[in-house]
């Protein structure tokens, strides 16, 4: 019989968007099930058919821009050739009764993260890291500053084929749309209502009891410790600038959440010196994750205040991050039919784990 006494199942509640919920069930963990191990990360430098290598630049659409500039390229922007928003949409907008359309205008860039087909996040030096988000930023820059029109510029990445990724050598993606997609809008509402009542940012809140906080719960009747809680063990990297925690209401098992120390809003205003100390604890991060799970296939995407009028009083109440979700699992139709989150690893154990684990012989 397996030990189920330290086993959790509760439901917890996302902070920031309480209408995000995740059911923490370690003992689900324990339920048999094939083990597969996952497809072999494709870790060739280069492959001769890939358009995304350095040598077959004729193979995608023209660069929109290159890093650096002239002579060999490290990072390479090009115009999506399957995009999913377009920029010239011949349908009218057509709303009939409940049935609302929006045109599905925008632009769908995809970033070349690297010359080398396979390379791995944890992989690539600091500064090839902190010259990916540059471009990101140039790019969003751009691309608000294009068009009134475009209200989110999405910057994402999905790293293997359980993520969503349709060509293997390493790269990342810009969508410009013209909604603010709702899990945004949701952090930016609420993040923005707490303001309102508690002056302060919910993120900055957060990082404060990440840092530092530590409770221990009582039972009432017998006065005995039920539960202590050691805040600090959500922290998994950090360094004068950054932190990337591990939520508390985390929706995949691995999960892991970067955020500058200091408040602020908009990734638009992150320095070169914020961008270094950013691409440290990313590195650090990613190589902690290879260390722990082995080949990771994930999505990480970028949180940042939205531009237009209707967010301008958001700054004060937003705080821009990074959202890791690597992908072990495929969503049951329980979690499709109840939009509840399973999670058979507790957060505080997948931290722990995290936290710890030897990097000696990776980076
Ligand atoms: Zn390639
Ligand atoms: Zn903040
Ligand atoms: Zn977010």
């Amino acid at each position: 019989m397996p030990d189920t006494n330290n086993s959790t199942r509760e439901i917890r509640i996302d902070p920031i968007v309480p209408t995000n919920s995740v059911l923490v069930a370690t003992a689900r963990s324990m339920r048999p099930r094939k083990e597969e191990a996952p497809a072999p990360r494709d870790t060739r430098k280069h492959v001769e058919t890939c358009p995304f290598c350095s040598g077959n630049e004729d193979k995608t659409p023209p660069t929109i821009a290159a890093y650096p500039e002239s002579g060999d390229w490290k990072v390479r922007i090009v115009e999506n050739l399957y995009p999913v928003l377009g920029e010239n949409s011949t349908q009218d907008n057509l709303s009939f009764g409940l049935q609302q359309t929006i045109e599905g205008y925008g632009r769908h860039e995809v970033i070349i993260d690297h010359p080398s087909h396979g390379i791995a996040i944890h992989e690539m030096s600091e500064d090839h890291l902190a010259m990916i988000f540059k471009s990101y930023q140039d790019r969003m820059v751009h691309l608000y500053k294009s068009d009134s029109r475009l209200k989110y510029v999405l910057a994402f990445k999905n790293f293997g084929p359980a993520a969503g990724a349709s060509i293997p050598h390493t790269h990342s993606q810009i969508i410009a749309m013209p909604v603010v997609p709702e899990n945004l809008f949701n952090e930016v509402h609420n993040s923005k209502k707490y303001f309102e009542k508690q002056h302060r940012c919910i993120f900055c809140s957060l990082i404060d009891e990440a840092l530092t906080y530590e409770a221990t719960i009582y039972d009432r009747d017998s006065g005995e410790v039920r539960r202590k809680i050691n805040v600090g063990q959500y922290v998994i990297e950090k360094n004068e600038r950054f932190v990337a925690i591990k939520p508390f209401a985390s929706r995949y098992e691995w999960e892991i959440h970067i955020l500058p120390l200091n408040h602020q809003a908009d990734f638009l205003h992150t320095t070169e010196a914020d961008l270094k100390a950013f691409a440290n604890v990313l590195k650090n991060s990613m190589a902690r994750l290879e260390q722990v799970i082995g080949g990771a296939q994930y999505n990480y995407f970028l949180h940042s205040v939205p531009h237009g009028n209707e967010y301008s009083d958001c700054s004060p109440s937003y705080h821009w991050h990074l959202e890791i979700c690597p992908r072990t699992s495929i969503p049951s139709g329980f979690e499709l039919g109840s939009g509840l989150f399973v999670n058979t690893i507790s957060p505080e154990d997948a931290a722990e784990k995290l936290r710890t684990v030897d990097l000696s012989d990776i980076l």
